[in-house]
């Protein structure tokens, strides 16, 4: 009999220490070292979003990244919304055109209602119809040392473009999607293990559990399901550019598996959530943590 190729998870990705390294708000993926990997060399698509029309947010670098390469090679067409990343962004697109799907680019501030509206027209125009949003932007300010460093502005911001987001575009795409469609909203473990240093990004998060269990209630009746993903430590831009150069070097050490996880052990999860492969599953928190329990 033919031996299976397993392996130790803890052994499939890099470890730290990492090089010391830090960046400034938002991060650019071309900077980081090591470079993130989003699946690009091995997620193998089913055609299991043949067709679909998706629109992601945050879908420069990152998770959002390996989300949209993935659904790209399951069919689906690509709306890549993200801050200014440019050089990043065209990365993603380059990725999604590779897989012979559409994409559409759409830079843009989330922080308002009249932005976010913006961007559903322009994906609206741009594909006819969305069904699956992710909503996966988001910012994570530098991590302070005393809870007074926590002042209105950041606090603001924070919420302004991390959750209340989630209420304005949901709300203006609602007319462009079908009975069949979902949602899938990006939540982190910090919605369960506040960090005191990122209190502001964290209460956010746990905002967004409890706006995503009722969402699923509300829009169940017509077809639509709602779910969440919740990571765990992930190697993304949003982490160097939040913590100190010496703690990214030691990042994803604390977790169970001993490392973070990368970008493309995320996709998986969103793939699930996005196909009829979860056609029962709604309201539900699907977390990606490496054995830090939700909880
Ligand atoms: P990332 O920096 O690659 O992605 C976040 C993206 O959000 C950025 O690329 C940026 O384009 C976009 N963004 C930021 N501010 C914006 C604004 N004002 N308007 C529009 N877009 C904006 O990092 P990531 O880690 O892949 O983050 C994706 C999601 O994963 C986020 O919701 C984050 O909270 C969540 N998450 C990350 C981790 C982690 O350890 N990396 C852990 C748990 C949850
Ligand atoms: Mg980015």
């Amino acid at each position: 009999m033919t031996k299976a190729a397993m392996k130790d998870p803890k052994e499939l990705k890099q470890k730290p220490p990492f090089p010391a390294q830090e960046q400034e708000h938002p991060g650019a993926e071309s900077g980081m070292q090591p470079r993130a990997d989003h699946g690009e060399s091995s997620y193998r698509g089913l055609g299991r979003l043949k067709d679909r029309v998706a629109l992601i947010t945050g879908a420069d670098s990152g998770i959002g990244r390996a989300v949209a390469l993935a659904y790209a090679r399951e069919g689906a067409d690509v709306g890549i919304a993200y801050l200014n990343e440019h050089e990043d962004a065209n990365e993603t697109r380059r990725l999604v055109e590779e897989a012979g799907r559409k994409a559409a680019l759409f830079p843009g501030d989330l922080s308002s209602d009249a932005a976010c509206k913006k961007l559903v027209e322009d994906a609206a125009k741009a594909f006819g119809r969305i069904d699956i949003l992710v909503n996966n932007a988001a910012e994570q300010g530098k991590a302070v040392e005393s809870f007074e460093e926590l002042d209105a502005e950041r606090v603001e911001r924070a919420f302004r473009v991390n959750i209340l987001s989630m209420f304005h575009i949901v709300r203006h795409a609602l007319p462009h999607m079908k009975p069949g469609s979902v949602i899938i909203n990006t939540s982190s473990i910090q919605a369960y293990q506040p960090r005191p240093e990122i209190l502001d990004y964290a209460a956010t998060k746990g905002a967004i559990v409890t706006f995503s269990k009722g969402l699923a209630k509300a829009l169940i009746g017509r077809g639509i399901r709602v779910n969440t993903v919740a990571p765990g430590p992930v190697w993304t831009p949003l982490v160097v550019q939040s913590f100190p150069a010496n703690k990214n070097a030691e990042f994803g050490q604390n977790s169970p598996m001993e490392r973070p996880a990368q970008p493309a052990e995320l996709a998986p999860a969103y793939v699930f959530l996005a196909s009829d492969e979860s056609s029962y599953v709604t309201g539900e928190v699907l977390g990606v943590t490496g054995g830090k329990p939700l909880g």
